[in-house]
C-alpha cells in the first residue's frame, strides 16, 4: 500500500518524491516507463568515459535562491558558464547577440555606430528580443534586426520547430534576445553549474529514502489495477494521459547523433550554433560541460524533427495560441478529476520549462496542493 503514486522519474517527479517521503513520512511508489531515472536530464558515462547526456545537453541555471538551496542538498556544482557561437556568413559569433557579435561581422567604424544607436536607443545591458528590434522605427537599428533575424533566427526556428519565428509564442525566440553588452555568456542567471557528478547522481540521491520505491521499464498502466495507493502524480503527457481525446497535442521531436573524436577538443566553446548550414541545429562538446580531462572528445548533434506518437521523444511542447488551447481541453478534464490525479511538469502542464521550472513547479505544487 502507498500514498501516492508518482508516474515518471524525471526532474518533476523525483522533487515530488523526494518532498512528499521525508516533510510527510509518507510511502511513494515511482514508475518510469523508461530503463533509467532522471527524464530527460538523464546522464551517463559512454565507453570512452565521458559523461554524456542522452536527451540532449542540459544546463542548470536559474534565479531562484530556493530553487538552487533545495538542489544543493543533492549535489555539489562545478562552476559553469555556458557560451554558445552561431556560425554566420563563415564567422562565429557570439550568442545571445551582443556588442561583440557587431565587432565579429561588421567593419569596425559601422559597429561603433551601431553599438551607439543600440545604447541611445535601449540602454546598455538591456536585453530586447529579435521580433520587438525588428519594429524599430530607426533605419539602420531595424537593418541590424533584419540582418540578425535573418542569419541567426530565421532558419534555425524553421529547422528546430517547422515554424517561422513568428508562427511561435514571442517568448520562444524571446529566451535567447539580442543582448547589449559584452557580457558573452548564455545566460545570465544568479546560479548557474553543472551537478558535479552529474544529473543522474543528482536524482538518484533524491529519489534514496526508505519511503521512496522506483520501479523502472514499466508503464503506470501496466500496474495502475495491481499497486494501491491514495493519490496519484502525473508527470507524463497529458494529451496521453487522456488517451487522445481532444487530438494530440503537437510535440517536436530530435534525433541525437553521439560521436567520438581522437583529439582533446573540438570546438572552442560548449556549442555551436548553425542557424543556416547543414540539417543540425548545433553541436555540443560534452567535456565543456562536465570539465573532464580526456584526450579524447564526445560531440552530440541536434537534428530536429516531427514527433510521432510510440516513434520518437516528445521533447519539445509547441508554444502557440492553437495549441495552448488544446491544452486547455485537457486542463478541464484534469481539473474533473478532483485532485484525485495532480498533473505536473514539462509534458502534464504543456509548457517549455527549463529544469529550474521544473522545480519550481514542483515545490509549490507540494507546497499548496499537497501539504498546504
Ligand atoms: P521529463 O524529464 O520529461 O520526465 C518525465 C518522465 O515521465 C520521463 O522519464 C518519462 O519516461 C516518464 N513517463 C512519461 N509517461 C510515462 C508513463 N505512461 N509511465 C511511466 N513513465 C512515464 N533545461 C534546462 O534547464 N537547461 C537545459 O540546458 C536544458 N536543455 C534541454 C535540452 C533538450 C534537448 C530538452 C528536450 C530539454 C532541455 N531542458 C533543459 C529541459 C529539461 O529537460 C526539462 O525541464 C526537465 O527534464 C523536465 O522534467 P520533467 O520531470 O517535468 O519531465
Ligand atoms: N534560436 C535561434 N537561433 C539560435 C539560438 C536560438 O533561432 O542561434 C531560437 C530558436 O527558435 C530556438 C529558441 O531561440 O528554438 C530558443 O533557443 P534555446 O537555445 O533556448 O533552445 P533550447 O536550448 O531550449 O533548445
Amino acid at each position: 500500500m502507498f500514498d501516492w503514486l508518482i508516474v515518471g522519474a524525471g526532474f518533476t517527479g523525483a522533487t515530488l518524491a523526494e518532498r512528499i517521503a521525508t516533510q510527510l513520512g509518507q510511502k511513494v511508489l515511482v514508475v518510469e516507463r523508461r530503463n533509467h531515472i532522471g527524464g530527460n536530464a538523464y546522464d551517463y558515462y559512454n565507453e570512452h568515459g565521458i559523461l554524456v547526456h542522452k536527451y540532449g545537453p542540459h544546463i542548470f541555471h536559474t534565479n531562484s535562491k530556493k530553487v538552487w538551496d533545495y538542489l544543493s542538498q543533492f549535489t555539489e556544482w562545478r562552476p559553469y558558464y555556458h557560451r554558445v557561437l552561431a556560425v554566420v556568413e563563415g564567422k562565429k559569433v557570439p550568442v545571445p547577440f551582443n556588442l561583440n557579435s557587431l565587432y565579429v561581422l561588421f567593419p569596425p567604424r559601422y559597429a561603433e555606430k551601431l553599438e551607439k544607436l543600440l545604447v541611445e536607443h535601449y540602454g546598455f545591458g538591456v536585453k530586447i528580443p529579435i521580433l520587438h528590434l525588428r519594429e524599430s522605427a530607426e533605419g539602420e537599428l531595424r537593418f541590424l534586426a533584419n540582418y540578425i533575424y535573418k542569419h541567426v533566427f530565421y532558419s534555425y526556428t524553421l529547422k528546430q520547430w517547422g515554424l517561422k519565428p513568428e508562427e511561435l509564442d514571442s517568448s520562444v525566440t524571446g529566451r535567447v534576445p539580442v543582448y547589449i553588452s559584452r557580457d558573452d555568456r548564455y545566460f545570465q542567471d544568479r546560479y548557474q553549474g553543472m551537478p558535479k557528478r552529474g544529473y543522474s547522481a543528482l536524482i538518484q540521491r533524491m529519489l534514496s529514502h526508505p519511503n521512496i520505491k522506483v520501479l523502472l521499464n514499466t508503464d503506470y498502466r501496466e500496474i495502475v489495477n495491481e499497486v494501491r495507493f491514495n493519490r496519484m502524480i502525473y508527470t507524463g503527457p497529458i494529451d496521453e494521459f487522456f488517451d487522445y481525446m481532444h487530438g494530440p497535442l503537437p510535440y517536436r521531436s530530435l534525433r541525437f547523433e553521439f560521436m567520438t573524436l581522437e583529439e582533446e577538443w573540438h570546438q572552442e566553446v560548449g556549442t555551436v550554433n548553425y542557424p543556416n548550414e547543414y540539417d543540425f541545429t548545433r553541436i555540443t562538446e560534452q567535456k565543456h560541460l562536465t570539465g573532464q580531462r580526456l584526450s579524447l572528445t564526445t560531440l552530440v548533434v541536434e537534428y530536429p524533427q516531427a514527433y510521432q506518437v510510440d516513434k520518437n521523444e516528445p521533447y519539445y511542447p509547441i508554444p502557440r495560441e492553437e495549441n495552448r488551447e488544446r491544452y486547455v481541453l485537457y486542463e478541464k478534464e484534469a481539473a474533473k478529476l478532483e485532485g484525485s490525479v495532480l498533473f505536473a511538469g514539462r509534458l502534464a502542464d504543456y509548457k517549455y520549462y527549463n529544469m529550474d521550472q521544473a522545480v519550481a513547479r514542483a515545490l509549490k505544487a507540494f507546497k499548496e496542493e499537497i501539504a498546504p
